[in-house]
């Protein structure tokens, strides 16, 4: 079965909850879609009003992080029961503004991952490379690596339920996207990953998206590419515009 597009916005720290139902609200005719799947992460406050104010429209609605312990004395934490009571469906896990500015590490994403499928979250899991890695010659190694200690001790079943976003951390909010034959190298790289330590139906299976200042003008090239399965989009996200994105092939 062919991999579903899924394109997802990654909201950040810009919406107010009223500022969320006012933009969900023109979003809802725009992305309405048969053919791409789309996803809204937002800041946990924005959650509920998000989760309303997409009722009955084809938007899913994620958070931005979650805590990977049930409950107990983490204060400003989020648990994963916490967001499924609110209606969320899907969590980014290890984006590289949580791996660079909150010290996040590729084990507490691990832990992070299993505990969100654990609670039936599906975790979109970034991972990327800074400027200066792409310059050493070493992007391959570190997204290995980055993939290989996310999905530590994960099942094909539960690998397959994993989203992978692969983002150049270059490329994010900086206007410069990776060529559409940078990304595919490295989505396929990734797809080869998992085929490696899963098998092809893994492999298969598993959506790879490509994240970093994807825009209308660029998602049709970069979604056509036969491993990338879509974006995780920032920026171009917090407008209606995104609705172009949702519809790159038409
Ligand atoms: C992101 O935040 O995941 C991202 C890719 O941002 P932008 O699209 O703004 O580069």
């Amino acid at each position: 079965m062919a991999r579903r597009i899924l394109a997802a916005g990654n909201w950040k720290m810009n919406k107010t909850p009223s500022e969320t139902t006012a933009l969900i609200n023109e979003m809802k005719p725009v992305v309405a879609s048969d053919d791409v799947d789309v996803l809204l992460c937002v800041p946990a406050i924005d959650i509920p009003a998000a989760v309303e104010a997409a009722k009955g429209s084809n938007i899913q609605i994620g958070a931005e992080n979650l805590y990977y312990e049930e409950k107990g004395a983490y204060t400003g934490e989020i648990a994963p029961d916490m967001l499924v009571d609110a209606g969320v469906t899907h969590v980014i896990i290890g984006h590289s503004e949580r791996r660079g500015y909150f010290g996040e590490t590729d084990e507490q994403v691990n832990k992070k991952i299993k505990k969100a499928l654990e609670h039936g979250l599906v975790p979109v899991m970034c991972c990327g490379e800074s400027l200066e890695q792409r310059e050493q010659g070493v992007t391959m190694d570190w997204i290995r690596m980055q993939v290989k200690i996310g999905f530590q001790d994960l099942t094909a079943d539960e690998a397959k339920k994993v989203i992978v976003a692969y983002e150049p951390i270059w490329a994010i909010g900086t206007g410069k996207t990776a060529t559409s034959d940078q990304a595919e190298e490295v989505c396929k790289g990734i797809r080869d990953l998992l085929r490696e330590l899963y098998g092809d139906d893994v492999a298969e299976t598993t959506r790879v998206l490509y994240g970093g200042s994807v825009n209308p003008g660029n998602a049709a090239e970069l979604f056509a590419k036969p491993d990338i399965d879509g974006g995780l989009v920032g920026g171009a996200s917090l407008k209606t515009s995104f609705g172009e994105i949702v519809h790159y092939n038409k």
